[in-house]
């Protein structure tokens, strides 16, 4: 069992050989807790089995994932989800849906960087490569997000009729025009769904970016694999632990707990969400030592340009602005060979 004042993601972080994988237990109120492995944990309510519950009820069971973490300085969301966690298990609050949080690269979290070797949230993919710690913890992170989705009560045929969700949730590196935003993976043609970007907007996430290609992200892979509606959530810049404001988090950890607690959360009207819909225009990778980017290092995320305006040089190549107003989104020289350095989006209408 697990009591405070030593949390799970303490537990985790510090001594994960005390955690014992697979470890099986029920709260009080009837909460079905399993610790899969350090970092991973989830929830079912009582009742979910086929058995004990009507098809109309079945349906009503959400299966939600929300990792934080994925890259290790991001602690907003680690904060955040730590307190669900423990306010889930000391039944402060109760689930009644299907729940697991992934805190994704702990050793990372430890020393306050990005990752250790490599970027996790470039490694969700069909790879089984273990060469190091990152690719060892997809492997671990893919084979639990999959015994998680396959053992719903109901499995989704499609994005239009599924009930599972996944919020993969993160802070930025650099400053945002746009603070809060999220990134909605290629759904290839399947239709957006509405009451997602209704849900985010209630987040205060009032900004999507629609990506229009296959990814190694996590968020894309759940979507891909399970028909999750998988967003990577962005809720504001990077801070140490300890530093995060929680204020400016009030609408995002309100609307989580209400996603979790509640059979279905409040959410506003599409027609009064202010929402700030992009196309991903450009997906810059970066190919050589050579690669630099021609903007200041400081220059917020969602900053315009006029058409034609030089972004970035890789050796002889340029890149430029396709058309007025393309702005510029996660800007990385540092990224290694052959991953991305930098998006472009423009404004557009769903
Ligand atoms: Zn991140």
């Amino acid at each position: 069992m697990l009591t405070n004042p030593i949390s799970f993601l303490e537990r985790s972080r510090f001594s994960p050989e005390s955690l014992q994988n697979n470890q099986k237990f029920q709260l009080n109120n009837g909460t079905k807790v399993e610790i899969c492995c350090a970092g991973i944990i989830t929830f079912e309510p009582p009742f979910t089995s086929a058995a004990s519950i009507s098809a109309a009820n079945i349906s009503a069971v959400k299966t939600v994932l929300l990792s934080s973490g994925v890259h290790g300085n991001e602690t907003a969301p680690i904060e955040i989800c730590d307190k669900l966690v423990e306010d889930l298990l000391c039944e402060k609050i109760q689930s009644k849906h299907r729940v697991m949080f992934i805190f994704g690269n702990l050793p990372a979290m430890n020393i306050g960087e990005r990752f250790i070797q490599e970027n996790l949230n470039r490694l969700f993919n069909d790879s089984l490569s273990t060469d190091n710690q990152e690719q060892l913890r997809a492997q671990e992170i893919k084979r639990e997000v999959k015994r998680f989705f396959n053992s719903d009560s109901v499995t989704p045929s499609s994005h239009a009729v599924s009930t599972r969700i996944h919020y993969d949730l993160h802070t930025a590196i650099r400053e945002s025009k746009n603070e809060k935003f999220a990134v909605y993976p290629y759904l290839h043609g399947h239709e957006y769904n509405q009451q997602q970007l209704r849900f985010l907007s209630a987040c205060a996430v009032n900004t999507i970016l629609l990506s229009q290609s296959p990814t190694s992200t996590f968020s894309y892979y759940t979507s891909l694999n399970y028909f999750t509606h998988g967003f990577t959530v962005e809720l504001g810049k990077v801070k140490p632990f300890g530093e995060n404001n929680m204020q400016s988090f009030t609408h995002v950890i309100d609307m989580l707990t209400q996603l979790i607690t509640q059979q279905e959360p409040v959410l506003p009207v599409l027609s009064e969400c202010p929402m700030h819909i992009y196309d991903v225009k450009q997906v810059i990778d970066k190919r050589s030592t050579d690669f630099a980017l021609h903007f200041a290092d400081d220059l917020p995320n969602f900053t315009g340009f006029k058409k034609g305006t030089l972004l970035a040089t890789d050796g002889d190549i340029e890149y430029r602005t396709l058309e007025d107003g393309e702005a510029v989104v996660f800007p990385n020289s540092n990224v290694a060979l052959g991953q991305r350095a930098l998006l472009t989006v423009v404004p557009c209408d769903l």
